[in-house]
C-alpha cells in the first residue's frame, strides 16, 4: 500500500500498488472502527494480499486483506518510514495509472523489504544512495533511463562532462550548452546503480549524489513533467 487518507465517518480510501493492475484506488469501508474485520491490516508500506469488488465507479472496494509482510521494524523508525514513504511517492507519481509493470511492484517490494531490515540500527547509512538507486531503476521501468555510454547528443564516447535533461543523458564537450557539469563519480555512481541489485548501492560522496539527483531531476522535468520531492529527508 501506497497511502492510506481518512473518509467520511470509518473509512479509509487506499493508494495501492499491484502487480497486474498498476496503480489503483480503493475504499475500505468501516476500517476506523475498533472492531473492523481488517484489524490493523491495512496500512501504508504493508505488502497485502487483498481482494477487490469493481463496481460501477472507478473506485474498487476492499472485501478482504491478508498481510504478506508489515515490515514491522521500519514500522518504528522515523527514518526508515520516511524513505519508505518517499519511495512509495515516487512509484504512485511515475507510475499512476493502471498499465501493470509488475517490474516495478517487485521493485517497491525490494525497497522496502531492504528498508525493514536495516530499520533500527541507527542512522540509515547510505540512505539517499539507496533513494537515488531505486529512482535510477524507476526511470528505467518508465523507459526514461538516462543514456550514459555516449553523448547523448552526438554519441562521442570520450569528454563526457555535463549533463542535459533535453538530451536525455550525458553529453560532451561540444554539446554541453545547456546542460550542467556532471564529475566522473557521479557517471560511475549511475551507471553502477542501474547495473547492480538494490541490495547493492555504491558509495558516493554527498556532492556527487546531488549531481545524480539533479540528473534524475531534469530528466524527469524533460521527459514525464514530473517533479518529485527530495530523494532523502536532509541529515539533522
Ligand atoms: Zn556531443
Amino acid at each position: 500500500m501506497l497511502r492510506s487518507m481518512r473518509y467520511g465517518e470509518a473509512d479509509r480510501i487506499l493508494h495501492l500498488y499491484t502487480p497486474a493492475r498498476g496503480r489503483v484506488s480503493a475504499i475500505a469501508k468501516g476500517v476506523r472502527r475498533t472492531r473492523s474485520r481488517f484489524g490493523g491490516r491495512l496500512e501504508p508500506f504493508f505488502r497485502l494480499r487483498i481482494e477487490l469488488h469493481e463496481g460501477r465507479s472507478e473506485l474498487l472496494t476492499v472485501t478482504g486483506a491478508q498481510t504478506i509482510d508489515p515490515h514491522a521494524r521500519l514500522r518504528g523508525d522515523a527514518r526508515a518510514l520516511d524513505a519508505a514513504a518517499r519511495a512509495c511517492d515516487a512509484v504512485g507519481r511515475l507510475f499512476e495509472t493502471t498499465e501493470p509493470h509488475p517490474g516495478v511492484y517487485n521493485l517497491l517490494c525490494r525497497q522496502l523489504a531492504l528498508l525493514d531490515e536495516r530499520a533500527g540500527a541507527g542512522p540509515l547509512r547510505g540512505a539517499r544512495a539507496a533513494a537515488l538507486a531505486f529512482r535510477l531503476k524507476l526511470l528505467l521501468a518508465a523507459g526514461l533511463a538516462p543514456q550514459l555510454g555516449a553523448c547523448a547528443s552526438c554519441g562521442e564516447r570520450e569528454h563526457l562532462v555535463g549533463f542535459s535533461g533535453a538530451a536525455g543523458g550525458v553529453v560532451c564537450g561540444a554539446c554541453e550548452a545547456g546542460s550542467f557539469p556532471l564529475e566522473p563519480d557521479a557517471y560511475v555512481f549511475m551507471t553502477e546503480a542501474l547495473a547492480q541489485g538494490l541490495a547493492d548501492v555504491p558509495a558516493a560522496e554527498d556532492r556527487v549524489l546531488a549531481q545524480v539527483e539533479r540528473a534524475i531531476a531534469v530528466t524527469l522535468e524533460h521527459h514525464a513533467h514530473l517533479r518529485l520531492m527530495p530523494a532523502a529527508a536532509p541529515v539533522s
